[in-house]
């Protein structure tokens, strides 16, 4: 508990005693006997009032001279100062008692909260207390700590059983087990040795491991991480700004309300001025909107917490909001459903011509593209990749490359980049993505790779058809062929094939556009070339495992561990959250309603008590209710 909290509570204790005992001496009459009874027991509740309430009071000022008076410190103010202004009416019972204890419960409700804000908070950041404070290097000779910052890719760190892995980096030397559960919520270990990937974050649990990082401290996944998380809660959801916006207008309004409830009813109905004015004040506690502007943004911020606890990052409340909406959900291919890693499958070339050399040619002009197809061929060539020799390298997206290779000019990609460049290609029969080889303008054969599903594609759509989820689209640049088969086997509803990056936005629009007023439509890529349509789309997810740094980017959601299956336990995430802050709503805004009706002097049902409960109690109800939004079952 921090040190502000204590201290209100320790507040909070001392009134809630002495407003006992004064209750206790009221109950036995001691106030009746004495003389000036009434206005000693005015004065005596006075004292827990203002030891409770004296902030509240002062808030309330502050709001009246800065011109921004409408929030719940006004209301708590005019209804807590009215009740014991009651005793100015001779016929009235007084309400001294009743006055002191709205002020209690407030603050016991504020206190709770303070609590329940805390706690959630804590929990958000023990998930996220990935940041590690040191590295472990080689200076002269001796192991040295040093700020992560000042690692450079391409140092070797050391990394001990029990420390936090600093940066990413690749293992050299050393065999370990990983803890990457603050990352993406699998809790078994993961076994690396040399050459393996370590993020950072992950903890070290078992060996002591020798990394080469790969990336500096900033562009480090922990940095990454940290900076999304920072800047999530700026993106407010709709019906959190809806309620903050409803709670400025609202307030005024039940001012009015009660305004005329204390001087309509004794004009107009003649009903007596202390009963009205009794009326309205109830009316004003009840009506704090409070429960709804505390546990609206709370679930939301629970509902983060929760998806990030499984290695899911929401960059913000409004994409929780959009994600519980989502009905279609259109997918990338490579990297995305498969794993991104090809293995060459064949060679197909005339014999006058040396498959090795093809092999070498194409290695050499992908030598310096990040595409999953290039690093794949790249690793499986099994020469080694003379860099002198390559020149001019260019991209095409969606298409391939070309290169000038030992002054040779290399075309490594799809028939459309021959098409292009007028090379007419042979056709393959084989199920796989074909990569053409051309040089010198001359046709030399071309390869086939093949791509593995991801372990968990298939449920991943199954999960999203379960969780709701009308529609799935596959959208991908490779063949029709390739995207045909993949389709069938994971049970994707439809697929288009040989798209370029600009015509998967095109198609991201046409899905929006047939959407218009039904669900939202979400896509989830990981590549480069993906970033555009990430942006377009209602809701844009990356796979932040392997993604570029500009899909992360652009994403709104961010799936650590590249798993496709959490896309349907975050939108089980989401829409659970959204139910909950519907049932808050309703629920508060029920009770209050039903609570202010029977306050009308025609009725007169309510009690101050009961407004208290209209307010404190319906509160920490709608708080508890909200807490269950960082609950997850896995
Ligand atoms: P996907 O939509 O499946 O993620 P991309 O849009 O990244 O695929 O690429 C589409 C097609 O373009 C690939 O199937 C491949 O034929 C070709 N291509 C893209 N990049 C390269 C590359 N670096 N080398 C060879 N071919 C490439
Ligand atoms: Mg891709």
């Amino acid at each position: 508990m921090s040190k502000k909290l204590k201290k209100r509570l320790r507040r909070v204790i001392v009134a809630l005693a002495v407003f006992a005992v004064l209750e206790v001496l009221k109950v036995a009459g001691v106030f009746d006997a004495l003389p000036y009874g009434l206005w000693i027991e005015f004065a005596a509740f006075l004292v827990p009032y203002l030891i409770a309430g004296h902030d509240v009071l002062a808030k309330a000022w502050h709001g009246i001279t800065h011109k921004q008076p409408f929030d719940e410190n006004l209301l708590m103010s005019i209804a807590t100062i009215g009740a014991f202004a009651l005793v100015f009416f001779p016929e009235a019972e007084p309400h001294m008692a009743e006055g002191a204890a709205v002020m209690l419960f407030y603050q016991v409700g504020e206190l709770f909260e303070s609590y329940a804000v805390g706690k959630t908070r804590k929990s958000i950041s023990a998930m996220m207390d990935i940041a590690p404070d040191y590295a472990n290097v080689m200076r002269d000779g001796e192991l040295v700590q040093v700020d992560p910052y000042e690692v450079a890719v391409g140092d070797e760190i050391v990394i001990k059983p029990g420390e936090r892995v600093p940066l990413d980096g690749v293992v050299t030397s050393g065999r370990s087990q990983l803890d990457t559960s603050a990352l993406t919520g699998e809790s078994v270990p993961r076994v690396v040795e040399e050459g393996a990937k370590v993020t950072s974050g992950c903890v070290n649990m078992t060996g002591m491991l020798t990394v080469r990082a790969t990336a500096a401290f900033e562009n480090s996944t922990v940095s990454r991480i940290l900076e999304l998380v920072e800047n999530a809660s700026e993106k407010k959801a709709r019906t959190e700004n809806f309620i903050s916006r409803f709670a400025r207008v609202y307030t005024p309004i039940v001012v009015g309300l009660a305004a005329l409830i204390a001087v309509i009813s004794p004009l107009a109905f003649g009903y007596s001025w202390s009963l009205s004015v009794q009326s309205a004040l109830i009316f004003l506690v009840v009506s704090c909107p409070c429960a709804l502007v505390i546990s609206v943004p709370l679930s939301f911020f629970g509902g983060i917490g929760a998806a990030s606890r499984l290695g899911i990052l929401v960059k913000g409340s409004s994409y929780l909001e959009a994600l519980a909406q989502v009905d279609t959900v259109a997918f990338d291919k490579t990297g995305t459903l498969t794993n991104g890693t090809f293995g060459v499958v064949g060679v197909h070339a005339p014999d006058s011509v040396d498959k090795d050399l093809l092999l070498s040619y194409a290695a050499h002009a992908e030598a310096y593209s990040d595409h999953p197809i290039a690093l794949s061929v790249v690793s499986s060539y099994s020469g080694t990749i003379d860099r002198d020799k390559i020149e001019e390298v260019e991209e095409f997206s969606g298409r391939g490359v070309a290169a000038r290779v030992d002054s040779h000019r290399v075309l490594v990609g799809n028939d459309k980049l021959m098409d292009a460049e007028s090379i007419s290609v042979h056709d393959c029969q084989l199920v796989g993505t074909i990569l053409h080889v051309a040089v010198d303008g001359e046709y030399l054969g071309h390869i086939i790779i093949a791509d593995m599903m991801k372990d968990d594609a298939a449920a991943a759509i199954e999960g999203l058809h379960k969780a709701g989820v009308r529609r799935t689209v596959m959208l991908t640049g490779d063949r029709e062929e390739v995207a045909a088969a993949v389709a069938s086997e994971l049970g994707v509803d439809e697929y288009r094939a040989q798209l370029l990056p600009q015509d998967k936005v095109a198609e991201i629009e046409a899905l929006l556009e047939s959407h218009e007023g039904l669900g939202k439509v979400a896509f989830v890529g990981d590549g480069i070339n993906d970033a555009p349509v990430l942006m377009r789309a209602d809701v844009g997810i990356a796979m932040g495992g392997m993604g570029s740094d500009a899909a992360i980017e652009a994403a709104d959601i961010v799936l650590m561990d590249d798993k496709p299956s959490n896309i349907a336990r975050a939108i089980r995430i989401a829409r659970k959250t959204l139910r909950i802050v519907k049932q808050n709503i309703v629920f508060a805004l029920g009770v209050k309603i039903v609570i202010m009706i029977l306050a009308l002097p025609m009725i007169g049902i309510s009690t101050m008590w009961l407004a208290v409960f209209g307010d404190v109690g319906v509160s920490v109800i709608a708080i508890l209710n909200a807490m269950r939004c960082l609950r997850v079952k896995r």
